[in-house]
């Protein structure tokens, strides 16, 4: 059995580590701020993506219209050239003419196609996976506000109850007992560490020597070798 004052100074400890875990949960919240941060970027490179893919994939339809058209067109210079109706030589020499320079914009429009369905369809697989990405991200932002939201106020609710608890039982223990323990906790976080049934530091997991475990049973304040924290010994009762 620890002694009544021990046994105080670790209900005080209990506080304390409570408390050390909400301040922990309160800073892993800026967590927030990341995935913010990492949800903007992630829509950025999809922006970029999408506008990469839309530009090239527009270039391509409008290459095949210009080329639907030059078709129409060279249909309609046949038809004339085929119908009768163009008699004089140098008109018929404007239009071969004409229909030459078509064909030739044609084949040269047509490569530039080909070498666009080479392109483009990456193109949008990168924007489909960047979107993908984005859309993960946001998702991930909005969950943790909504989770952050009411996390809040519950962490708010318990710090505060337990930091009004812990100024009455911090006076029930002698102030050299309560420097060294705060000393500890001003060093390393947690002042004290329960030794676990297998006799090891809760904390540290060190091996207490016997020799400690004989001063523990006998009431002393012992402090860890592996993390030098109070340690505290309930004897199996706890
Ligand atoms: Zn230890």
């Amino acid at each position: 059995m620890a002694s009544a004052e021990l046994m105080r100074l670790h209900k005080l400890h209990e506080i304390d580590r409570a408390i050390l875990q909400i301040r922990k949960r309160a800073a892993a919240m800026e967590e927030g701020v990341k995935l913010q941060s990492l949800a903007e970027k992630a829509k950025a490179v999809f922006a970029e993506a999408n506008a990469k893919y839309h530009e090239k994939h527009g270039e391509q339809r409008d290459l095949e219209l210009t080329n639907q058209q030059i078709a129409d067109k060279l249909l309609s210079i046949e038809k004339q050239l085929f119908s009768g109706k163009v008699t004089n030589p140098k008109e018929i020499e404007a239009l071969e003419h004409q229909k030459s320079g078509l064909i030739a914009n044609q084949a040269t429009n047509e490569e530039r196609i080909l070498a666009f369905w080479d392109e483009v369809p990456p193109l949008k697989a990168t924007a489909e996976e960047a979107k993908k990405q984005a859309e993960a991200a946001i998702r991930k932002f909005t969950d943790w506000k909504t989770m952050a939201a009411t996390q809040k106020t519950e962490l708010e609710m318990r710090f505060k109850e337990l930091s009004s608890q812990r100024p009455a039982l911090a006076k029930t223990i002698g102030p050299a007992l309560i420097g060294r323990y705060d000393a500890i906790r001003a060093k390393s976080q947690v002042g004290m560490a329960d030794v676990t049934h297998d006799k090891t530091c809760e904390e540290c997991g060190s091996t207490i020597p016997e020799m400690v475990m004989v001063q523990l049973i006998d009431d002393k304040v012992v402090i860890c070798e592996g993390c030098s924290r109070i340690l505290y010994y309930t004897g199996g009762v706890i």
